[in-house]
């Protein structure tokens, strides 16, 4: 029978739908995918948005319709997250395919087909079950023996990324193949069974005994299962929220429902990970950066087909389709992370409340420094707080000291962001057979490249930025777009040879630390240090190990890890986090500081946290240090400011946004649609439009971007005035090299 459809085009930024004629045996529904003709192309993705009854297609109309083809039989997209991606399409003012096409992995995007594929993984040989004794005396290595243990217990086969996710080597999955113990099978999870049907308790084994903080955050959640209840699970690092999530997901897998777990890419380290798979017998499926197109897809039908019980996983896992939801979890939920910078510029928890909401399932939201905005919500009520107060075992909280820079001698340490007193500080601690954790907020080894002669600075062609030094590999990098350079011998400018390097980064701190203490091992944790999941995972082993003595890094080290060795924490310089113009920036300094803290004295041994400052006046720091101030008392003192000022979260803020590689182009159309949209103003009486102006970094890989400010106490007037200037702006037409965007509740200035 032919139906007519509407469809979204997912790989177009076009607003509206279109529709076509497609042949199918029953009616087809909202959220199949539909290969169809667009302008000059056949093969273009669309999702099917809605269905016209048979016999309204009429003669005539079936003469202007082109025909669609069907790909997939059913729905693709489930009816909560079809709506999902409509609340997204609304909110960010955003084309809906678009937002579909946030939602699906790659390969469906392309029209490939919604089928499992198959992947390697690993099981026991012949020989490896044959093998008497619980190790083969050959496996000397512990993770070898390891991993042959999980293969014997687990019986089936086990996928390779699994494994890898869960902290085992590839060299370590190469070896036991190597001795013949174990053999690389291909596998698909097509067949497998949904896992309701798996007789097995749902876990493990006993779970450990919450303290009564933990009893009475688990039960709060757990009363409210079967609602869309929001909740903070406020509690310093350490202090047990993972234990709680692990509690209340048991609660929900007996219910026969299953959990959606919302990480920063960063913490899905393998310890993490493995908590949960050795708690339940439940699949726990990981949806991540570093997953292949074919495996990402996997992750995601596995879940869709309801063979997957727990899923952990980064931002976009939001989209997965998952029958039977029954509580998202969102922890770190003040990592910026958790806000995607370009397309669709959706925040994951703005999304997650609202999924929580269709699914009828409570939202837990976990930090040690939640976010303003969520604080907010739970000053409104609408968010309800529970507090872990006390840290497991016997940690105390660090002791935190300025240090007067001003003050210091400026030794060859202070020019490389090493301070005598800290200096000294790290000496004494790595004698004892501490660690230190070292956090500065740049990469590269030194800010910049100036000449001596002519004083200019070397800066990226492509953007308005200063090219940063990395010695490691001899090379000048754009930190914008990513650009490298061979390093100079001599100026571009006048040719001269004398070139002066300014500023330094963690590269030039780990190089000194190497000089300074020759018989201490010195590493460094940051985007150039780390390249892949597995380099992350060596350095974090061996950090938890006490091999690495000194461990000097960017926000990476900040965020969410377990050292209980490290007893002094040195901050190298805050003060670029006390003086910026954006107004989130000592809410993000009070938060990193807080992190960072949490990382000493975790276990017996009490912890002290440094920081070297220009400004240690600044009633930020005074407040900071006072040993009975919590991030809670600093967050409310922000949250009064942002109030007096009407800034969010007591105020809505959108940006307008354009770009072109010409210039004159970028700025005139954002002019013009502020000018077309002038005489509706008085239409929006709470609203506050800034004026057009350049981005802080106005050129960017070759573009030129601008942008205008829009606040609102009014969601709701902000939310009309962007679909108005989105009109406009589509009314003005396509031009020829402009982009135009809006980004709702940005979290950063442009
Ligand atoms: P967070 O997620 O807040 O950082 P975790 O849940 O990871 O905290 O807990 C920190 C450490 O304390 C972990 O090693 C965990 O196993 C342990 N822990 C948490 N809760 C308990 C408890 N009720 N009893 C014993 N140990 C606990
Ligand atoms: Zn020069
Ligand atoms: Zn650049």
């Amino acid at each position: 029978m032919e139906y007519r459809i509407s469809t979204a085009l997912i790989s177009r930024p076009m607003s509206g739908l279109f529709d076509y004629i497609v042949d199918a045996p029953v009616e087809p529904l909202p959220g199949a995918r539909v290969k169809v003709p667009f302008g000059t192309t056949q093969d273009n993705i669309a999702v099917l948005v809605r269905t016209a009854q048979p016999g309204q297609t009429a003669a005539l109309e079936r003469l202007e319709l082109k025909s669609g083809e069907l790909l997939d039989d059913l729905e693709l997209i489930p009816p909560d997250v079809f709506a999902l991606c409509q609340y997204a399409a609304e909110y960010y003012h955003y084309p809906l395919g678009q937002c579909f096409f946030t939602a699906l992995p790659s390969l469906l995007r392309e029209g490939r087909a919604a089928a499992f594929k198959e992947s390697p993984a690993l099981t026991l040989s012949v020989k490896g079950r044959a093998a008497d004794a619980e190790l083969p005396a050959e496996l000397k290595n512990a993770g070898q023996r390891q991993l042959f243990t999980l293969l014997k217990q687990h019986g089936a086969p086990i996928f390779k990324q699994e494994l890898r996710d869960r902290g085992f080597t590839s060299y370590a999955l190469a070896a036991l193949v190597k001795r013949g113990l174990a053999e690389e099978v291909m596998q698909s999870t097509a067949d497998a069974h949904t896992w309701q049907e798996d007789s097995r308790p749902v876990l493990k084994h006993a779970a450990l005994n919450l303290n009564s903080e933990q009893q009475e955050a688990a039960n709060a959640v757990c009363a409210a299962l079967g609602t869309a209840q929001n909740f903070l699970l406020y509690g310093i690092t350490g202090s047990g929220k993972t234990e709680v999530y692990l509690h209340i997901i048991a609660k929900v897998l007996e219910r026969g429902q299953a959990a959606l777990v919302l990480v920063p890419e960063i913490a899905l380290t393998p310890q993490t990970v493995e908590r949960f798979y050795q708690r339940f017998n439940a699949p726990v499926i990981l949806m991540h950066s570093a997953l292949s197109p074919s495996e990402r897809l996997n992750a995601w039908l596995t879940m869709k087909t309801g063979k997957g019980a727990v899923l952990i996983g980064t931002r976009s896992a939001l989209f997965t389709p998952i029958p039977h939801l029954g509580l998202i979890v969102l922890d770190e939920e003040h990592d910026s992370s958790f806000k995607q910078g370009d397309g669709l510029r959706y925040h994951a928890r703005t999304l997650a409340q609202q999924r929580a909401a269709l699914n009828s399932c409570p939202l837990v939201l976990g930090s040690a420094t939640p976010s303003l905005e969520t604080l907010q919500e739970v000053m409104s009520g609408k968010t309800v707080l529970l507090q872990l107060t006390r840290r497991a075992g016997a940690a105390q909280l660090p002791e935190i000291v300025l240090i007067d820079q001003r003050a210091e001698p400026l030794t060859l340490g202070v020019q490389t962001g090493i301070g005598i007193t800290l200096e000294n500080e790290i000496g004494i601690e790595t004698v004892k057979g501490n660690q230190v954790m070292l956090f500065l907020n740049r990469r590269g080894y030194a800010h910049q490249l100036i000449c001596h002669h002519c004083g200019k600075v070397i800066t990226c062609p492509h953007c308005d930025t200063p090219l940063t030094v990395h010695r490691s590999d001899n090379r000048l990098l754009c930190h914008i777009c990513d650009s490298a350079f061979p390093l100079p011998r001599t100026c571009p400018h006048c040719g001269s040879a004398e070139l002066l390097e300014n500023g330094y980064g963690t590269e030039q701190v780990e190089h000194y630390l190497k000089l300074r203490y020759p018989d201490v091992i010195v590493d460094r944790l940051d985007r150039d240090a780390v390249k892949t999941k597995a380099d992350l995972d060596v350095k974090l082993a061996h950090m938890r190990a006490g091999q690495t003595r000194i461990l000097a890094g960017t926000q990476m080290v900040a965020k969410g890890h377990d050292f209980p060795g490290v007893t002094l924490v040195g901050i190298l310089d805050l003060d670029a986090g006390l003086f910026s113009d954006d107004f989130r920036a000592l809410e993000f300094t009070a938060q990193l500081l807080t992190q960072v803290a949490g990382r000493a004295g975790r276990a017996e041994r009490p912890g002290r946290v440094l920081i070297q400052t220009h400004h240690p006046e600044h009633p930020l720091l005074q407040l900071l240090i006072q040993p009975q101030t919590s991030y809670l008392t600093v967050a409310q003192q922000l949250l009064a400011l942002r109030a007096q000022r009407l800034l969010p979260p007591v105020s809505a803020q959108a940006f307008l946004l354009s770009n072109s590689s010409v210039r004159e182009k970028a700025h005139a159309f954002l002019s013009e649609l502020m000018e077309g949209l002038k005489p509706h103003l008085p239409e929006f009486p709470g609203l506050n439009c800034g004026p057009v102006i350049s981005d802080k970094i106005e050129k960017r890989r070759n573009r030129y971007h601008f942008h205008v400010q829009v606040l609102s106490r009014d969601r709701n007037e902000l939310s009309a005035f962007l679909t108005l200037a989105q009109r406009r702006a589509d009314i003005m037409g396509r031009r020829t090299d402009v982009r135009f965007a809006c980004d709702v509740d940005p979290l950063f200035m442009y």
